[in-house]
């Protein structure tokens, strides 16, 4: 089974009357342990299109299944729980609490989801030890490097063990040295675990990295380049 499957699936904003068709039929399948990046000019779609991915929203019309569940025949609390099952969110921003220690902070969801103390700080513990930082797990994120922060955050994604790690511009405050080492792990992720990993990224290089480019544009999918099978 395909992790997230959409067919002609569009989403209209209405604003002040006026209505903005931000998607105009998308077909997309993302499968088990996908590789996959966005890319596309400025308001071509591509949030609205990750929120969609992400359970975070509904289509206006058309078929979005996550997890083989209908996202548009679940109401908010059952799209809620099945976002929390299924899908872990990296930001641009990293939106990690700055007075909080990274195991801390990568613990919350876990908070959220009835989990005991000693199982969240375990667990949490594990996470930042799969982003290469279990000797940071007391600091704070002040006190640690941007690319330190968004492993945090990718430990934060990972903590409730979502099958696809849905990520926007995940590398788009970084330097090229952490923004390759986020990418990194984010691949292995993907390889060791088989997390299907979605992102938006603006560079060139960052996408090419994915199995597969999606191309966005005025709210439709443009285009598909599959990268060469590795020999
Ligand atoms: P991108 O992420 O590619 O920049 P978006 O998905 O954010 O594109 O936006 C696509 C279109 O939908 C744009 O025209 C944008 O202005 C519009 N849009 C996005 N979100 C909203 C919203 N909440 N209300 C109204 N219009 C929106």
């Amino acid at each position: 089974m395909a992790e997230i499957e959409a067919v002609e699936v569009t989403r209209s904003y209405r604003m002040d009357g006026v209505s903005v068709d931000a998607l105009r039929g998308v077909s997309l399948t993302i499968e088990e342990g996908d590789y996959a990046a966005i890319i596309g000019p400025s308001g071509s779609g591509k949030s609205t299109l990750m929120h969609l991915l992400g359970c975070l929203d509904r289509p206006t019309t058309g078929t979005l299944l996550v997890g083989g569940r209908d996202v548009g025949t679940l109401d908010d609390s059952e799209l809620a729980e099945l976002r929390n099952q299924t899908i872990g969110f990296v930001f641009q921003s990293f939106q990690l609490l700055a007075r909080t220690t990274a195991l801390d902070n990568v613990a919350l969801p876990l908070v959220y989801r009835g989990v005991r103390r000693a199982e969240r700080r375990k667990r949490a513990a594990e996470a930042l030890d799969a982003v290469n930082l279990g000797h940071r797990i007391g600091h704070k994120p002040t006190q640690m490097s941007g690319g330190e922060q968004q492993r945090v955050a990718i430990a934060r994604a990972l903590v409730g063990e979502p099958s696809v790690l849905l990520a926007d511009e995940p590398t788009g405050n970084l330097d090229t040295v952490n923004g390759d080492e986020v990418m990194g792990i984010l691949e292995r992720l993907n390889k060791e675990r088989g997390v299907a990993v979605v992102l938006v990224t603006h560079e060139a290089d960052i996408a090419a990295r994915a199995r597969r480019i999606i191309r966005v544009r005025d709210g439709l999918i443009e285009a598909v380049a599959e990268a060469p099978e590795p020999s």
